[in-house]
């Protein structure tokens, strides 16, 4: 019988496709410094990004056979270590993608219409100063027509301009490796359009978007500071859904306090999880807790790959 601990939770469908392959599933969740002892009796482990698998883990664990991350970055995991022992790493890096992209436009509609302000203020002066905040918050602007630069035209980056392109934005885009194709945008009703999208380079995006938003790993160095907020057209937005550490945090709290930049969307910090206090409290930053990945349709279709993926493994 073979045993997987799914440590930071699976789907239910996930679960159930594995249990009706004759695996036994247990999703409590053990505490870090528990793992090791814990692992002596399973055969897989899943885990999102709470549990870290280091060297340790995986010394200690001469029964692992499979790790299996729910999502994409497998920053928790010493991958290589894993491989070079004979123990297999899977990941699902296409399941979450378009859940990260509708939460950039979550980010940017917040951004045009002020609404992570308005949402502070209300509550405390909605029935006080109504016509007030009303005027405050008057001049927004629609994202038809406007330009959206990608930096990192992978496959998150890709969903985003479609989304975009679908709202009719102009899209811009950016990859260290240059691309030129179409990207197919499906409509309800079984329609779909093919357009055509080049990438361009990283100059032409920081200086032509109006809202720029930022899909590529994590960088030893920020891809975003002063020097390219410089550069940028007066009020553009800044959204980062994908790693910490891609834009100078300062910097970008200058650039908004300048007015250079209109707003920024946050959904990932450089020092999570406590973030910096300035940006927590900046009104106009629109701020989520790393939650790009997290639907209901995401974690579903992560449960489900994860457990054709481990079924598979098993059954060689
Ligand atoms: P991907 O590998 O499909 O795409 C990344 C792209 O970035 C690649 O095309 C790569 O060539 C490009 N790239 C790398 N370095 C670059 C650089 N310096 N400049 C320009 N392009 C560069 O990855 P993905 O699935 O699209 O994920 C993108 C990011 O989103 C990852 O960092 C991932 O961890 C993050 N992510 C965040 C969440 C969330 O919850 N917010 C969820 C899933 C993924």
């Amino acid at each position: 019988m073979i045993r997987i601990l799914a440590n930071d939770g699976i789907d239910p469908i996930g679960k159930s496709l594995l249990e009706e392959a004759g695996f036994v599933v247990d999703t409590e969740t053990v505490p870090q410094d528990k793992l090791i002892e814990a692992l002596q009796n399973y055969d897989g482990l899943t885990v999102r990004s709470a549990t870290k698998v280091r060297k340790d883990v995986i010394d200690a664990c001469p029964n692992l056979k499979l790790i299996g991350r729910g999502g994409v970055g497998m920053d928790n995991i010493d991958v290589e270590y894993a491989r070079e022992k004979g123990i297999a790493v899977v990941n699902t890096p296409a399941a979450s993608s378009l859940s990260v992209a509708e939460l950039v436009f979550a980010h940017l509609f917040t951004g045009v219409r002020f609404l992570q302000d308005a949402n502070r203020k209300m509550p405390l002066d909605g029935n006080t100063q109504f016509n007030s905040l009303k005027k405050a918050y008057a001049k927004g602007i629609e994202l038809k027509g406007k330009t959206l630069g990608v930096i990192g035209f992978g496959r998150i980056g890709r969903e985003t301009a479609k989304v975009a392109l679908r709202l009719g934005m102009n899209v811009l885009a950016y990859d260290l490796f240059p691309h030129t194709g179409s990207l197919t945008l499906d409509f309800a009703g079984g329609v779909s359009v093919d357009i055509p999208v080049a990438t361009v380079s990283l100059e032409e995006v920081i200086r032509n978007s109006d809202f720029i938003t930022l899909h590529t790993p994590f960088a030893e160095r920020p891809i975003l500071a002063a020097a390219e907020f410089d550069q940028m057209k007066p009020g553009v937005g800044i959204v980062n859904c994908s790693r910490g550490g891609i834009i100078n945090e300062q910097d970008l709290i200058d650039a908004l306090d300048s007015g250079k930049v209109s707003f920024a969307g946050l959904d990932v910090y450089d020092n999570e999880p406590t973030p910096l206090a300035a940006l927590l409290q900046h009104p106009k930053i629109s701020l989520t807790p790393h939650i790009g990945a997290a639907t209901n349709e995401a974690q579903e279709r992560i449960g489900v790959e994860l457990a054709s993926l481990i079924i598979e493994h098993f059954n060689k």
